[in-house]
């Protein structure tokens, strides 16, 4: 096979976890291939939209260790590229403080920060109506401030990423779909709908698409679950309050998960235009394939019935719709798939998998872990609840 055609490293997808992990890898030393189905910087899949939400805060004390591990691997990209990518506008949680949600818990994640010694105000729910202007939270409400959370700048991070994979010297491809990875004894056998490969490793960081690979090997599927959610902008009405990111904890309803979030206008783009989107984990996609970039209209009018009541800074008739792909597992204690796919299949401790997720704030340690998973076949963060167990009989 020529050298065009060999490659130390092939990375399928090419989203912020895969340039990631592309990037890192090349810095060690491999000669990388990364190939993406849809494009570098496509709107179509997990990494669509202006922003992220930075939290170091989580309620499992292990991952918690994976975003205090990250923030300087942050503070590095930035460095490297110039351009600030984490906004420190503040993380506030709110609301029923005994919720358990795919986002975490309120109460547990106050103590897992005692436990870290991570800083945090904690605000009743007037407190939280009077410094930020929300109005009529429920009496019962209350939560934290972590000073240190914030944004992250989504274009600006994949825009980072690209030129880092550029400077390294890895092969960029798109859009090119793989259709087949197939590891085995003398390595992992890559094909596209352009050409076949030969890889000594493989990363899958193809989120959403990731079991169309992993399906074939006959050895079942991750349990992920695709929901195409909204992402509803809205005007600012500009009343020079400095708003934090926020989240809200509610008991779901019967019709959905009752969760909202919002981010005020960018730092970066300064256009006063605001992000929300209803965090509602219903009606999964059988398959990814099938998401429309609209957004269900119920859910867009949920959002602003959430304005409506509680944010009268914003105008709650939306300016503009989207949606993003939210791939996430079935049992929210493990957060995301990470680990190779050794068992899984011959030759799969040559297959690292990185999917599912609120995974964009750990991108730059996510990539570094990939590397050094195929490198050295260890990482030395401590990602034992991600390993690709427990999976589901394989949906035909
Ligand atoms: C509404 C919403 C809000 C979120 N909020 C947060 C948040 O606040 N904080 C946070 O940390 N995370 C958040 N996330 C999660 C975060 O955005 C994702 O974890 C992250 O963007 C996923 O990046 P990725 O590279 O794994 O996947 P993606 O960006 O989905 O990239 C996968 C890539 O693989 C490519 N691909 C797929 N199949 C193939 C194939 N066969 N061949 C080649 N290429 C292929 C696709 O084209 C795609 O570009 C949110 C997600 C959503 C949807």
């Amino acid at each position: 096979m020529s050298a065009e055609k060999h490659f130390d490293v092939i990375v399928v997808g090419g989203g912020p976890v895969g340039l990631s992990a592309a990037w890192r890898s090349a810095a060690g030393g491999a000669r990388v291939l990364v190939t993406d189905r849809f494009g570098f910087l496509n709107e179509s899949c997990g990494s669509s939209g202006g922003e992220r939400h930075w939290r170091v805060q989580y309620t499992q004390p292990d991952i918690f260790r994976l975003t205090l591990a990250t923030a300087p691997l942050w503070k590095e990209l930035e460095a490297d590229t110039g351009r600030t990518l984490v906004h420190e506008l503040g993380s506030l949680w709110f609301g029923d403080t005994h919720v358990p949600t795919n986002e975490g818990h309120i109460a547990d994640t106050a103590a897992a920060m005692d436990e870290l010694s991570v800083p945090y105000e904690w605000l009743s729910g007037k407190e939280i109506e009077r410094r930020y202007g929300f109005r009529d939270l429920p009496a019962h409400f209350e939560g934290f401030l972590q000073p240190s959370g914030g944004a992250i700048d989504v274009r600006g991070t994949l825009a980072a990423l690209v030129r880092q994979c550029h400077l390294n010297g890895v092969r960029m491809q798109s859009p090119e779909r793989i259709l087949a990875v197939e590891p085995g004894q003398d390595g992992v056998v890559v094909r596209s709908d352009r050409a076949t490969y030969r890889a000594d490793k493989v990363v899958l960081a193809a989120n959403a698409h990731v079991n169309e690979l992993i399906r074939p090997w006959g050895a079942g599927e991750l349990d992920l679950h695709t929901y195409e959610m909204a992402l509803v902008t809205l005007r600012d009405r500009g009343d020079g309050v400095r708003r934090p990111f926020w989240f809200a904890f509610q008991e779901p309803t019967a019709e959905d998960t009752n969760l909202f979030y919002g981010f005020p206008p960018n730092p970066w783009s300064n256009d006063g235009l605001a992000r929300l989107g209803p965090d509602f984990e219903v009606d999964a996609l059988a398959d990814a394939d099938l998401a429309t970039g609209r957004p269900r209209p119920a859910h867009v009018e949920r959002v602003s019935g959430w304005v409506r009541a509680h944010l009268p800074w914003l105008d709650p008739e939306p300016v503009s719709t989207g949606t993003c792909l939210a791939v996430l597992p079935g049992d929210p204690q493990r957060q995301f798939y990470l680990g190779t796919a050794e068992g899984l299949v011959e030759g799969g401790e040559n297959v690292v998998v990185a999917a599912g997720g609120w995974a964009f704030k750990l991108v730059p340690l996510f990539g570094r872990i990939c590397a050094d998973l195929l490198s050295r076949g260890k990482t030395e963060h401590d990602i034992a609840r991600h390993a690709l167990t427990g999976l589901r009989a394989a949906v035909q």
